[in-house]
């Protein structure tokens, strides 16, 4: 550090303080020790800087950025030597006590003689600050004294300040008044539904949980872990109720198998079986759905199918029979889901909305476009059931798969409903398979105007320039991702081992065994290559060389969560994956050949579905 005495000799120019290129307001910048900053705080002093706003603030920023934990009482040391603070010094003293809880009252204090000592107005900042304290130390009472501050100065339907109230009122608990608050947002951004699902969580309610994860329009990597996270919590509760010999009744067991059924933990789930019969509880139709449910979606769609034939007695009711078609759907068994829709016919039982978004889904990935316009269409005409914005999602998915891209369109315009996200995606996606650029553009520009910030349609309509070839239009998109303040959702697959969930993001070096992971994955690409697997590089955004764009892809999550898989279990050993976002092709191929190189069956459940890989085959027919 340079010396400040060499900065104060009388031959310099005379500056103003508030000029922010005054040589002794860079030095601050430059401190790095309480020592350094006692230093610079007595050379503020002598010169009478010190009196002013901007350099004392700027010198307790720089303490308070230090990683040394006598930051915050210095700082507020030298707080109470101000004359008289400006809004931006109570900002950043009320900011430094909140996320602390043992001295997050302090922040309420100051921001109580911000309002009656100093006359001050707080803003925006000040009220998230003091909310934030509210969050953790204090409580709802604090809370909503300073909410009649935010309606009183219009700030709150800030999304700002509607997230951390929804986040306050989540973490003590209070999640209706959070639900309401956040039904009554104008604007909603991923936080303030990550905080909503995590409110959910907090209070043990899954199922409300989960609801709402479906319906975010995107889901990023919060998201996801947020609901892992909430299943891993269900499945710890219930162990802890096993070791103090609690007894789980039958709603405990239903979200511990849906816990298991989306973190595709098999094992446990085969345990929670077990226990069900050994512990002679009563199975009604919502455990057997949940056992279903489970099976099918921890990829065993033939027990799952064993289950249900097993208790010929609980099938009165719709719920089973929803489980199984569901489950067959997934796995791309669409003739055994007409077939079981069939059987349920006969036997009486009343189908529901949910039977039809099974079934519709059914026909959509076997490309059964007669049936399922047939059902679709007795809907309403046989069974009285208006069909709802999933339905009309299927049928577009069902015939843009198809290629009847102009049918696809007609519906989304005829729909008695405005289209959502879901269905322009839909739309989208399937102009990219059948390499409909014209129409994707069409739709792309429509989508950027609805929903700017999407970025799940941006992706898919700059892989399909790529694919065309257009490498320019693909950068433009591309660039217009990279700047933009909402980012794309990075791909994550976590799997399970001994009872640990592993997460992996796209390119992801944090878990402790990346170097083994690594070069785990070069020695295959080799392997795979010799075994005649070529890298299809079209998808990849990014315009690298070849090479790279190899690379690029040999990082995606999946392929981190299948080694990890290979390396840390026994041969033979199916591997089971659950990924956020769908596969892309240059994975699904890789994959099909590490089943049939290293002799592994290979289960990965995407967003939509199933993938069952196994002799260098998938379920899916390479059609998803
Ligand atoms: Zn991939
Ligand atoms: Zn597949």
């Amino acid at each position: 550090m340079r010396r400040f005495s060499a900065l104060l000799s009388p031959t310099r120019k005379a500056r103003s303080p508030l000029d922010s290129d005054h040589p002794l307001l860079s030095l601050i910048d430059a401190c790095k020790s309480t020592a350094q900053i006692k230093q610079a705080q007595a050379h503020l002093i002598v010169t009478g800087l010190f009196l002013h706003s901007f350099p004392a603030s700027k010198l307790m920023v720089r303490l308070l950025a230090l990683p040394i934990t006598s930051a915050l009482p210095y700082a507020q040391q030298l707080f109470d030597q101000i004359p008289s603070p400006n809004l931006f010094l109570y900002n950043t003293l009320i900011k430094a006590h909140a996320p602390t809880s043992h001295s997050s009252h302090v922040s309420f204090l100051l921001f109580r003689s911000m309002l009656r000592s100093a006359g001050l107005c707080p803003n925006r900042y000040t009220l998230v600050f003091v909310f934030h304290s509210c969050c953790y130390g204090l409580g709802v009472s604090e809370g909503e004294q300073v909410r009649c501050h935010a309606v009183k100065r219009g700030f709150e339907t800030s999304v700002f300040v509607a997230n951390v109230l929804i986040r306050m009122y989540g973490n003590h608990g209070f999640i209706d008044d959070a639900r309401r608050v956040f039904d009554l947002s104008l604007e909603r951004d991923s936080f303030s539904w990550n905080s909503m699902v995590s409110g959910y969580i907090g209070v043990g309610d899954l199922e409300r949980a989960e609801k709402l994860f479906d319906e975010m329009p995107e889901r990023d990597v919060v998201s996801w872990s947020t609901m892992i996270a909430g299943y891993v919590q269900v499945m710890e509760t219930f162990c802890q109720m096993q070791l103090v010999g609690e007894m789980p009744n039958e709603f405990t067991l239903v979200s511990v198998l849906a816990a298991c059924a989306n973190l595709v933990a098999l094992e446990q789930g085969r345990w929670i079986h077990v226990y069900i019969e050994k512990a002679r509880i009563k199975m009604n139709e919502q455990l057997l759905s949940g056992l279903i449910d489970m099976y099918a979606k921890c990829g065993e769609i033939a027990l799952a199918f064993k289950v249900f034939r097993d208790k010929n007695n609980l099938r009165r009711i719709v719920w089973p029979w929803n489980a199984m078609i569901s489950g067959f759907a997934m796995h791309g068994q669409s003739k055994e889901a007409i077939n079981l829709f069939e059987e349920m016919k006969i036997a009486n039982v009343l189908p529901d909305k949910i039977t039809f978004v099974a079934l519709l889904n059914a026909c959509s990935h076997g490309r059964l476009v007669d049936a399922g316009w047939l059902y679709f269409k007795s809907m309403s005409s046989v069974y009285g059931i208006v069909p709802g914005l999933e339905h009309y999602g299927c049928m577009v998915d069902l015939l843009g798969r198809a290629g009847l891209l102009n049918k696809a369109e007609d519906i989304v315009h005829s729909m008695p409903m405005p289209p959502d996200m879901v269905i322009w995606g839909a739309l989208l996606g399937a102009c990219r398979i059948h390499r409909d650029v014209e129409r994707g553009e069409r739709i792309g520009k429509y989508i950027r105007d609805l929903e700017p910030s999407h970025m799940g349609c941006h992706v898919l309509l700059a892989n399909m320039y790529s694919q065309s070839g257009r490498f320019d239009d693909a950068k433009v998109i591309r660039e217009r991702i990279e700047t933009s303040s909402t980012k794309k959702t990075p791909g994550c697959s976590s799997i399970e081992l001994n009872g640990m969930f592993h997460q992996f993001l796209v390119g992801d070096r944090t878990h402790p065994q990346t170097k083994q992971i690594y070069s785990f994955l070069d020695e295959m690409t080799i392997k795979l290559k010799n075994a005649g697997y070529v890298p299809e590089t079209k998808e990849v955004l990014l315009d690298l060389d070849e090479e790279d764009k190899e690379t690029a892809l040999s990082r995606h999550s999946e392929r981190l969560a299948i080694a990890f898989g290979l390396i840390n279990t026994a041969p033979g050993t199916p591997i089971r994956i659950v990924k956020n976002l769908r596969v892309c092709w240059d994975c699904h191929q890789v994959t099909k050949f590490i089943s049939k190189v290293y002799g592994r069956e290979i289960i990965v459940r995407d967003h939509m579905r199933f993938h069952h890989f196994k002799d260098g085959c998938c379920s899916c027919n390479d059609f998803w």
